[in-house]
């Protein structure tokens, strides 16, 4: 059988190595229209902020690599310009040699992730405004920042504007950040965005909420944001960080279904609307986990998930299904971290939802123990004791509650079962009683009418 990937990174180099691990005979072809495969996007901005200092270590595959070891033929730098399901081809462009060719398939796996939405605004294309999606889009940051600019503005504070902000920071440069929301991180409610809201500006990083900009005028090798409240930043660089969207034009063109996020649709085993095409990673719409709605989860860990799991499915040894996603997140601001998991408050608003809130202000670990800080853990749940999501938000021990929560609602666990989840404890980690624990006494005190609580 020939196997073609479209798409050398997460969703692809997973599925390309699984398929190679349960079957020695099959053609692997992957097709990769940048320079590099299977590097680690979510590394990007550490490197320009020189936290990961070697370029090299980006790259956890190379084309060598996937060669030798996996016997897989990996075609950088050839972009796949169309798919012809009806003769089961592809149309291939080598942009080495500037040349098209066409290759056959008798399955296809599409992983070609998404892309930055840049919005229409005048002088958008100015040479100073960047946004960061991989290698390339990162040389060309790093050298503008290592040319020892001294002012930047990020539009979007989402997890890639915040991780973008702190690492330019991290260069001494003096950041400013532009967002149309009226708090950072849409993930997360406001309550929590508020602390990362305080936070950032002790850094001496501006902030400009509810604010977006109209226009970007080139002075010199500077430019000029003009914002809609009539602010205006001159700085060296630009970065925009307003989200992405699907990459689903192959699939569009090619006459395969599109859900109504924008994202290919697909089945449950992550079968597309052709029975020989199936798609991963950030391209596709997929199932909310919690209230089973339409959604677009650009994260790395369901890309790599869908990528394995869809092996199988094309090479028929077990249909494993894709149950739906959490959007788990996690982001490093400065000191802080803040993670995510589930539905928050917005969405269930949003959706007529009704729902109840915990929070609890607790220590990482048992407070007479040095070093311990301040954690905040938000639940937010049913009154039949689901759990619809949960956020935190502190200097240490973040992920791991958000972990526990997450796999809690993998595992259809109620906000009672939470208190018997029996953790890990001794002072330095934790204490005997673990804000999840506590968490989940909360919320059935709550259910039970047992504790009045307030919110304002
Ligand atoms: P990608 O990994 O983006 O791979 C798609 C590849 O397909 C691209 O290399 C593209 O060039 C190629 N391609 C597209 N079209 C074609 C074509 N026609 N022909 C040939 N090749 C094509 N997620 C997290 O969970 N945590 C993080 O901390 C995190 N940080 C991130 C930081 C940055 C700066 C970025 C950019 C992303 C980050 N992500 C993070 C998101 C995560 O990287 C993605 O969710 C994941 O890589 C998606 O995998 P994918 O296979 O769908 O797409």
């Amino acid at each position: 059988m020939k196997i073609i990937i479209i798409g050398g990174v997460a969703g692809g180099a997973s599925a390309a190595t699984r398929l190679r691990r349960q079957n020695e005979n099959n053609e692997i072809i992957m097709f990769e229209r940048g320079e590099y495969i299977s590097f680690a996007n979510c590394g990007l901005p550490y490197h320009i902020g020189e936290t990961i200092k070697e370029r090299d270590n980006l790259l956890v595959q190379t084309v060598k690599g996937m060669k030798d070891r996996f016997n897989i033929d990996v075609r950088t730098k050839n972009e796949v310009l169309k798919i012809i399901p009806s003769e089961k081809k592809l149309l291939v462009k080598d942009l080495n040699k500037n040349e098209i060719y066409e290759e056959s398939y008798d399955k296809l796996l599409l992983s070609p992730g998404a892309e930055a939405f840049i919005p229409p605004i005048p002088g958008v294309h100015s040479k100073n405004i960047f946004s960061l999606r991989n290698m390339s889009d990162m040389d060309k940051i790093k050298g503008k920042v290592d040319s020892g600019i001294k002012k930047a503005v990020v539009i979007g504070a989402g997890f890639i504007g915040l991780e973008i902000a702190e690492n330019l920071i991290e260069r001494d440069i003096k950041v400013s950040i532009i967002e149309k929301a009226n708090q950072v991180l849409a993930p997360v409610d406001f309550e929590i965005a508020a602390q990362v809201h305080e936070h950032i500006k002790e850094y001496n990083c501006e902030l400009y909420l509810e604010d977006g900009v109209k226009e970007f005028i080139d002075i010199g090798d500077k430019t000029k944001a003009i914002l809609e409240s009539g602010k205006e930043i001159i700085a060296d660089l630009i970065i925009m960080a307003i989200g992405v969207k699907p990459e689903n034009k192959l699939a569009l063109e090619a006459g395969l279904d599109i859900g109504v996020t924008g994202g290919i649709k697909v089945n449950h085993f992550l079968e597309t609307s052709n029975p020989d095409i199936y798609a991963v990673g950030d391209a596709i719409e997929v199932k909310h986990l919690i209230n089973n709605k339409e959604v677009l989860i650009p994260l790395a860990w369901p890309a790599n998930r869908q990528g394995r799991i869809v092996a199988d499915t094309i090479l028929g040894i077990r249909k494993k299904e894709y149950k739906g996603s959490l959007g788990t997140s996690i982001l490093k601001a400065f000191e802080l971290t803040v993670s995510a998991t589930g539905l928050n408050e917005k969405i269930l608003n949003r959706n007529n939802i009704p729902y109840l809130v915990a929070t609890v202000n607790r220590n990482d670990h048992a407070s007479y123990y040095p070093g311990a800080t301040p954690l905040t853990l938000k639940l937010i749940f049913s009154e039949n004791g689901d759990i619809y999501g949960a956020q935190a938000i502190g200097y240490k021990g973040v992920d791991k509650r958000i972990d526990i929560i997450s796999t809690a609602i993998k595992g259809n666990l109620k906000v009672w079962d939470l208190q018997e989840i029996e953790v890990a404890y001794a002072p330095p980690y934790n204490s005997a009683k673990d804000p999840v624990n506590i968490i989940g006494y909360v919320a059935e005190n709550m259910i039970n009418r047992e504790v009045e609580t307030f919110r304002y």
